[in-house]
Parts: C-alpha cells; structure tokens; sequence
C-alpha cells in the first residue's frame, strides 16, 4: 500500500484564496482592512526568513502588514512599549512576536502582554485556556492547520485513536486539545513516553512534532494510518521531517510531505486567524471555515 499524498500547499492555496475574497469583500462592504503587525526582535536569520514570508504572505490576501525590527540588545521595556502602542492601534488586528526572542527577555511575560484579542499565534495564556476549557479561542496555526486536515482527509474525527508525540506549547498540547474537542481518544507522548512504537501502531491519526529527522519509523504504523509531519529538520539532504517519509508511506494510508505538507498551512492560518480576529473586534460574523 502507498499513501495517499495529504497536499497541504494546495489545501493552503485554496484557503489564502478564500480569505483575499473576503478580505476583499470586508473592504468592500465595511472599508475595513484586516491588518497584521509582525516584530522581530534581533537579526536570527531563519527568523528573518519566516517574518518575510509572513509579510508577503498578508499583502498577498490584500490585508495591511506592517513590520517593525527591534536591535537585538532592545531592552525589554522597549519591546513592552511597542506591544503597547500595538494593542491600542485600531489599524492592527494582529499582533505575532517572532520567536525565539534574544536570552535577556522574558518570553512569557512578553507573549502574555499582548491583547488576547489580537494573539493571533494563540499563545496567551488566556487562549491557552480558553482552548483548554472549550471556549472560543484564538488557536495556534500549526495545529489548527494540522486539524483542517485531518478533517478534510477523515471526516468526523469522534472515537479515532490519536497519537500526538510532542507537548511543546506551540504545537503538542494544542494539537491534543483540539483533537480531544474533536472527540478523538488523545496520547501525549514525549521523550520520557515508555514502548513509543507500541503506542504508535495503535493510532488511527499520529501527529508527530518531535524536531528529530526521521524519527517515526515505518514499522510503528498502523495500516491505514493517517500521519501528520509537523517536524521541520536541515540535514544534508535538505529539509526533511520528523517521519521516516519513504518508509511510512508504504503502510500509511494518508501522509503529509515535508516540505509542502504542514508547512504551508501554518501561514494560512496565521491569514485565517487575523481575518477571524478582525471580524471579531468589528462585531461582524466570523467567515466560515477558519476557526475549529
Ligand atoms: P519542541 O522542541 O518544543 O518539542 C519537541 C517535543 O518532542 C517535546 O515535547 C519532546 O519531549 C518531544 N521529544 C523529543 N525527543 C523525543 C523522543 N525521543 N521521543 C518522544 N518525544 C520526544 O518542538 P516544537 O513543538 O516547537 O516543534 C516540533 C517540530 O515541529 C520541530 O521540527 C519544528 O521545527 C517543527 N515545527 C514546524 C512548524 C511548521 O509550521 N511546520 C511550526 C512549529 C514547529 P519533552 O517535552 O519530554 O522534552
């Protein structure tokens, strides 16, 4: 058996394409412009990277982004004082801190100060909680784009076997909560997990957001499993992620591809989530599809 492919860059292209028509249509009909401010404090390259793409991505979608890069020595009151002035634009219904952030600053105090409103990376400790408890959310884009599709791919999610391996606050405990929202029976695993391939070829649905190249062997799958690779790794032979691709998608019955997989639908969200939250902060129905 090879696995269907899970094309998450043409699931990403149709979705960024939905959310430009009702940009476009927000502006039409309300003279509203969705806008999403990006900080980058230092001068990390991969983080460069990701915040030009993110910008490109925005004005893609026709919503205003505004960038703003803070010297790598900025004391962190400055980058409080930009959070601040950030909260308080009506122009911004977004606000996404890069991270890593430099040694000197306190990441969760910085996450935390910004309006749970406008998190559109959902790392408050209020969306946290919120998605924890059920109530609406913002949710981080990773997991919410591994959700969209796993429920594009599978339908109703109720009653499957879902191994999440990882309990990073950005990916593994979101993931977990939204598939147990989903109704699925959710396994956390992480590097302490005791008989890990045992767990594995139980799962109907693995996500795995390890950081190790090629971790998820080929004999952990379960037959028919659908498997979701979050992981993003730099090796010699380029990026691969965090399953044993060529392997695995000889028994799976549904795999993502790294690169093209996962990837691209966590920008998609990031759209998705500043469009939901610019509805929100306008009274206006939240366009269908975006949120979980
Ligand atoms: P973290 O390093 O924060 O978390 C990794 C998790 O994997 C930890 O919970 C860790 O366990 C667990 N782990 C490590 N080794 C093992 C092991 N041997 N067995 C079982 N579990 C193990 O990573 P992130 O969650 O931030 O990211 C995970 C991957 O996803 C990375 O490759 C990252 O690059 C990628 N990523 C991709 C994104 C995308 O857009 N596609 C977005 C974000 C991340 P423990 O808690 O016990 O240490």
């Amino acid at each position: 058996m090879t696995a269907e492919l899970i094309d998450g860059k043409a699931f990403a292209a149709a979705l960024r394409g939905r959310i430009a028509t009702a940009v476009a249509a927000l502006r039409a009909e309300h003279g509203i412009t969705p806008g999403l401010a990006v900080v980058l404090v230092g001068e990390d390259p991969a983080s460069s990277v990701y915040v030009r793409s993110k910008g490109k991505a925005t004005v893609e979608v026709g919503m205003e982004g505004f960038q703003h890069r803070l010297s790598a020595e900025a004391p962190q009151e400055e980058l409080l004082a930009l959070i601040a002035r950030l909260n308080d634009d009506p122009a911004v219904n977004g606000i996404l801190v890069q991270l890593p952030l430099p040694r000197h600053m306190d990441e969760a105090a910085v996450i935390n100060a910004i309006a749970p409103e406008k998190d559109v990376d959902g790392f408050t400790v209020l969306n946290a909680g919120r998605l924890a408890t059920g109530q609406k959310a913002m949710v981080p884009c990773t997991p919410l784009g591994c959700l969209m599709l796993l429920r594009d791919r599978l339908g109703s999610l109720a009653g499957k076997d879902a191994l999440v391996i990882g309990r990073s606050n950005i990916v593994g405990k979101p993931m977990a909560q939204l598939l147990l929202a989903d109704s699925a029976t959710v396994t956390v695993a992480h590097s302490r997990t005791r008989d890990l391939p045992d767990l594995c070829r139980r799962a109907d649905i693995v996500v795995a957001a390890v950081g190790r190249a090629r971790f998820v062997q080929g004999d952990w799958i379960k037959p028919g499993a659908t498997v979701i690779d979050v992981g993003i790794n730099r090796t010699g032979d380029g990026l691969v992620g965090d399953v044993d691709f060529d392997a695995v998608r000889e028994v799976a019955g549904a795999i993502t591809p790294v690169p093209g997989g996962v990837g691209p639908m966590t920008i998609a969200c990031l759209l998705a989530n500043t469009l939901t939250a610019t509805a929100r902060a306008n009274g206006l129905p939240e366009p269908e599809g975006l949120t979980p």
